[in-house]
């Protein structure tokens, strides 16, 4: 087996530009060499986005069996933003490697890449997965496409364990938030002011939008609307809205609000949701909702502790950003966040990984595998 070296694999990445608005093509070929070198069975799943770019996730396996552990990842990132920096040339400084991604998500893609290409996949018990979707950063439509079209998947089964490797600083995290989106219209009529003759949206919505205001003070302040496991404690109740750049001297045709809110487990987001409905059912609104539910582990579960035990961190926490083990959840019994890189770093100009944190987790990734794949 060659060895592997996680800075080197992480600059590799790095360098081969994979933006969520351009296409993932490259940077996905080189993964799916990656694995087919190293003894992995890899299915390639592909869409055109609506910008027509080919979009490419990959789903690989190693070892026999059922159930087993998962490591999920993406493999796009946000803009380079190339006027401020240099952000597909890795470099290396005083113990932290640069370049878009290095931090969100090619380096922990990296150590989690490594930890399960070294495994004798003879030694496993249970198999290892390791998957790498597309558009994370715009949409998940990656990550849905492997939940709805994986034949890898829905041939042997989920994984039962799965660790989403976003940056959390190697520290365990077990649950965080969902979103929920509600969207309401009103119809008027469109006509001249001087005519008298139109209906303006805006009016006909205003009441409702007083009581969204008296509703965004309750989920505030009402305890019963709050998870302390959380910070903040609260659902981030949110409202945009647009008549579409109307006139000042026409009445609005059409206004649209968009009501937003992140769900937390044992929260009342779905009382809000149902409040805000009926108040736009009573004005005669149009309305409609959807949403996906917080992501959540119970801190007891075998992959908490497993991960905690490896990281030699006493207690498992909770992240204010959401990932895609939103999605998964639907399909595996455990989940964790668990990866090397500061969220702070990610999107930013200069956004870095701290080296030594990297290394540590293909050390961590390695006691997980050893773990629940090998002794188990
Ligand atoms: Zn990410």
């Amino acid at each position: 087996m060659t060895s592997h070296n996680v800075l080197q694999l992480s600059q590799d990445l790095i360098s081969i530009a994979s933006a969520s608005q351009i296409s993932n093509a490259d940077v996905s070929d080189y993964i799916e060499n990656f694995f087919k070198q190293n003894a992995f069975e890899v299915e390639r799943l592909e869409y055109t986005d609506d910008a027509d770019n080919r979009k490419v996730s990959l789903v690989a396996r190693k070892g026999e069996g059922k159930g087993g552990l998962g490591f999920f990842s993406h493999s796009d990132t946000v803009p380079g933003a190339e006027e401020y920096w240099d952000p597909y040339d890795p470099v290396v400084k005083d113990g932290l490697l640069y370049g878009r991604g290095s931090c969100d998500m090619k380096g922990p893609l990296a150590a989690t890449m490594i930890a399960a290409a070294n495994v004798d996949a003879k030694q496993l018990k249970h198999p290892i997965y390791v998957g790498v979707t597309a558009d994370e950063e715009v949409g998940f439509g990656g990550a849905r496409q492997v939940c709805e079209e994986s034949q890898l998947l829905s041939q042997y089964g989920w994984p039962t364990q799965v660790v989403v490797a976003e940056p959390t600083e190697l520290r365990p995290v077990y649950s965080h938030k969902g979103g929920f989106h509600v969207a309401v219209t009103a119809h008027g009529k469109a006509a001249h002011s001087s005519t008298e003759k139109g209906i303006s949206a805006n009016f006909l919505i205003a009441p409702f939008l007083a009581e969204m205001a008296e509703l965004a003070k309750l989920f505030k302040t009402d305890e019963s609307f709050m998870n302390h496991e959380f910070d903040p404690p609260t659902m981030g109740f949110n409202m945009v809205m647009t008549d579409h750049n109307c006139a000042g001297n026409v009445t609005a045709a059409r206004t649209d609000v968009r009501l937003g809110l992140r769900a937390m487990p044992n929260g009342r987001h779905e009382d809000a949701v149902a409040m805000i409905v009926e108040r736009a059912k009573k004005y005669n609104l149009e309305v409609s909702s959807r949403g996906v539910q917080a992501f959540y582990t119970s801190p007891d579960a075998e992959l908490i502790q497993v991960a905690l035990a490896a990281t030699g961190i006493a207690k498992a926490e909770t992240v204010p950003f959401g990932t895609e083990a939103l999605l998964y959840q639907n399909h595996v019994d455990e989940q964790v966040i668990l990866g090397p890189g500061n969220i702070a770093q990610a999107h930013t100009v200069g956004e870095y990984i701290d080296l030594a944190q990297l290394e540590n987790a293909v050390g961590v990734y390695t006691q997980m595998i050893e773990e629940l794949c090998i002794r188990k």
